[in-house]
Formats: structure tokens, C-alpha cells, sequence
């Protein structure tokens, strides 16, 4: 069975629930949206959830925010195919959504509420775009990338038999 993600905003005017394969918040990414959406002390963790079983309750409230981005890899600025879902009342950041990869969501760990297993090992990424004043934690087995990791969300969890059927 998958693990049930139960999750909500701030003030309550949005909650969900979504099943996940693969729920543990290992992925700390530093870009300067993570950072600025939702990630306060230098990074956000985004989980990973199958589309179809996400419910949501108070979507009238939901906001969408597409980021613009231009930097090295994106030279010309890029409008992100990623949609990041917020409250609009109390501007928690909720979820991530990308058309490109439809069958997944991606919860920001930030705003589940049902415990999390803890991650044996960490992945840090964006680390080029971090802000001068974070210092990452680095943890013994923890892998570190400039920009993109290859190993997805899915392959992380299967390699570290973190995976739940
Ligand atoms: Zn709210």
C-alpha cells in the first residue's frame, strides 16, 4: 500500500490528500524559486505522489504560480512548465505540478502533515544557485550536484529500498 500523504496549508482553507511511492523527504533543492516560494532556511523538499489519487478540498482557494526563468542553463528566459500551488489566503506553498510528467504531483514536504520516514541518506541540489548565506548541512552519504542529480525521486527510493508498494 502506498503511504497516504495528508497535507494542508497554514489557515486550513486548503487541504489534500495524496498516495505516494515514494514519500521521503530526502531531495533539498536551493534554486532561488524553492528558496523564495517556500524554503525559508535555503531549500525546499518536494515528495513525490501519483497524480490521480490527489483530492483536494477548498480548490477555489488554490493560487498557481509559474515561474520565469533565466539563468545559465536557461539563457532566454523560460516561463516553468511547473505549476506551483499555493493558498491564496495564507500563501502556504502546497504542491508542484508539471504537465510534462502528468501521472505525477509533487508535495513540498513543508506541507504534509502525516509523519514522514527520515531519509537514511540526502540528495542536495541546485547547489550553484544556493544564497551566499546557506551553508548546507552535508551528511555522511549525502550526494551533492552543482545542478540536476540523474537518479529521479522513483530510482532513489528503489536504490535505497525506501520504495513503498
Ligand atoms: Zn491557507
Amino acid at each position: 500500500m502506498p503511504l497516504l500523504l495528508k497535507g494542508s496549508c497554514r489557515c486550513n482553507a486548503v487541504r489534500f490528500e495524496v498516495e505516494s511511492h515514494t514519500p521521503v523527504p530526502f531531495m533539498l533543492c536551493y534554486c532561488s524559486i524553492c528558496r523564495k516560494q517556500q524554503g525559508g532556511g535555503g531549500f525546499a523538499i518536494n515528495l513525490g505522489a501519483d497524480y490521480e489519487t490527489l483530492k483536494i478540498k477548498g480548490k477555489r482557494n488554490l493560487g498557481v504560480y509559474r515561474a520565469e526563468i533565466e539563468d545559465d542553463e536557461h539563457p532566454q528566459c523560460e516561463i516553468s512548465s511547473g505549476e506551483r500551488n499555493f493558498c491564496r489566503k495564507c500563501g502556504s506553498a502546497l504542491w508542484l505540478y508539471d504537465p510534462t510528467w502528468p501521472e505525477l504531483v509533487h508535495p513540498f514536504a513543508s506541507a504534509i502533515d502525516t509523519d514522514l520516514p527520515k531519509p537514511p541518506e540526502k540528495v542536495h541540489l541546485m547547489l550553484k544557485y544556493k544564497a551566499n548565506w546557506v551553508e548546507p548541512e552535508i551528511g555522511k552519504g549525502d550526494k551533492v550536484f552543482d545542478v540536476y542529480p540523474e537518479e529521479s525521486i522513483a530510482g532513489w527510493h528503489r536504490r535505497t529500498g525506501m520504495w513503498v508498494d
